[in-house]
């Protein structure tokens, strides 16, 4: 029905001035009033080319209003001054749309409301009262994000993605954004990029995280990331970048290239934290001097041109021991379980590449589960709850009641057990992949209004006044 050129010309015009839809009927009464008066008031059903109506042409008729969903009569709810904000028949939520210029019905999904009938979405001003009492009842602002180079492990789900999950129980507003942009470094492959990202929401989900209660979005959606990046690379020596070791370890392989995109990195990863202003991030190890740069690069610019970041808390990830012993990684899919891996696979991972306690001769030898390189850790790590079964496990290798075979087949069933609720969630979404969409869409609007405020205020602090 719209030209999108002139809705895009719209949606950057209320982008810019923060115009928000209306939802109290008293102020939708004064801008009907209003726009009647100057000539611009069109009844739903006019095409926004057509002539504004001179103000004595509008007829009493002309002020009949319809709930865009179920078409009935709410002409009414705006002639009465109680407080009815929505239409009678079929509940939907009403507001004045500032991009179609009606008064419309509208949806709310994941506290983002898009009018019924020309599809924009607000972030309305509530909306973001409502983030930032969340950012000031809160314990933590937690932030955290996977790059999307390939399916998830299990260092993945019980190393991070659980204890995000453990995060938003408690009193912390949540943000966990799928690192897309990051992947760019390592996968160049478009269509895995786009297919990985998708995946990866869904699994944040199976995996029990809440989009009513956690911002889950793509970094990609948040461009005001990219132009913090870029300042923050104004108040950052180049020579420290150089000595971090994720970038050392890239300089002396020889048969790699170092692009600029893996210098700024670290930039781009201090943007994605201080962007919310963040005050805790869980973080695997390998990333760890990332976060410390993100910290010292808060203190810098604080010092500089005044308090504008949070220096942020980090916390480590749990560490969840690889088949061949190690990190379990992405690098790896041999020493690594998918968590798309069946029973069969992961016992045959197991039985194939993971190492035992290498002094033990026979079955019936003794043991020593300190000397079991991927198997008893990894028991340690997934029954920490259980404690009781990790010391029949130690009791058992110790006295060689146990053979390696065994305990392995063992182990496999209780991954499997324990991937088994998550597998059952990820079908179920997989059928739903609209519903996943909707959660990186709404999540992306609501992380950009969350980010461009930081962005003006560095903005401001640096002097650059957009004209
Ligand atoms: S019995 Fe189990 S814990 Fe002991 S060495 Fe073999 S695999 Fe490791």
């Amino acid at each position: 029905m719209y030209d999108k050129v002139y809705l895009r010309k719209v949606f950057e015009k209320m982008r810019t001035q923060n115009i928000q839809p209306v939802t109290n009927p008293d102020q939708i009464r004064a801008l009907i009033a209003h726009e009647k008066s100057v000539g611009a008031y069109r009844p739903i059903g006019w095409s926004s080319y057509a002539a504004p109506l001179k103000p004595n042409a509008i007829s009493n008729e002309s002020l009949v209003l319809h709930c865009t969903k179920c078409n009935n009569n709410t002409s009414g709810i705006y002639e009465v001054a109680d407080v009815i904000r929505r239409c009678p028949a079929c509940r939907s939520l009403l507001m004045y749309c500032p991009a179609c210029k009606s008064c419309a019905s509208a949806t709310e999904k994941f506290s983002v409301i898009s009018c019924d009938r020309c599809s924009a979405d607000f972030v309305t001003n509530t909306t973001v009262e409502y983030l930032a009492s969340r950012d000031r009842a809160s314990r933590e602002i937690v932030l955290s994000g996977i790059r999307a180079i390939g399916e998830l492990h299990l260092g993945n789900l019980f190393g991070a993605v659980q204890q995000f999950v453990e995060y938003e129980h408690g009193d912390n507003f949540c943000m966990y954004f799928i690192a897309d942009w990051h992947t760019l470094t390592t996968l160049r492959d478009p269509r895995k990029v786009a297919l990985n990202s998708l995946a990866i929401a869904t699994d944040y989900l199976a995996a029990g995280l809440n989009p009513e209660r956690s911002v889950i979005y793509s970094q990609s959606s948040v461009p005001e990331i990219a132009e913090l990046a870029l300042y923050l690379s104004m108040v950052q020596p180049k020579l420290q970048l150089e000595h971090l070791p994720t970038v050392k370890d890239l300089a002396k392989d020889k048969h790699s290239t170092m692009y600029m995109g893996h210098l700024h990195y670290p930039l781009l990863m201090a943007a994605d934290i201080l962007g919310p202003k963040a005050t805790l991030v869980p973080v695997g190890y390998d990333q760890a001097p990332n976060v410390e740069l993100a910290m010292s690069l808060a203190d810098k610019f604080n010092r500089q041109f005044g308090t504008t970041f949070v220096t942020p808390k980090m916390s480590l990830n749990k560490v969840v021991p690889g088949l061949a012993g190690g990190k379990m990684g992405k690098s790896n899919e041999d020493s690594s379980v998918l968590l798309s891996d069946t029973l069969d696979q992961i016992s045959e991972k197991y039985l194939r590449y993971g190492i035992t306690d290498k002094r033990r001769s026979t079955r019936s030898a003794p043991g020593n589960p300190s000397q079991c390189v991927s198997v008893y850790p990894m028991y340690e790590a997934l029954l920490e709850k259980r404690p009781e079964e990790i010391k029949i496990v130690e009791t058992e290798c110790r006295e060689g009641s146990r053979g390696c075979r065994e305990c392995k087949l063992q182990l496999s069933r209780e991954i499997d057990a324990l991937l088994q609720p998550f597998r059952e969630r990820r079908a179920e979404l997989s059928e739903k992949q609209k519903y996943v969409e909707e959660v990186l869409h709404y999540g992306g609007l609501k992380a950009r209004e969350i980010i461009q405020h930081t962005l003006w205020e560095v903005r401001e602090r640096l002097g650059i006044l957009s004209h």
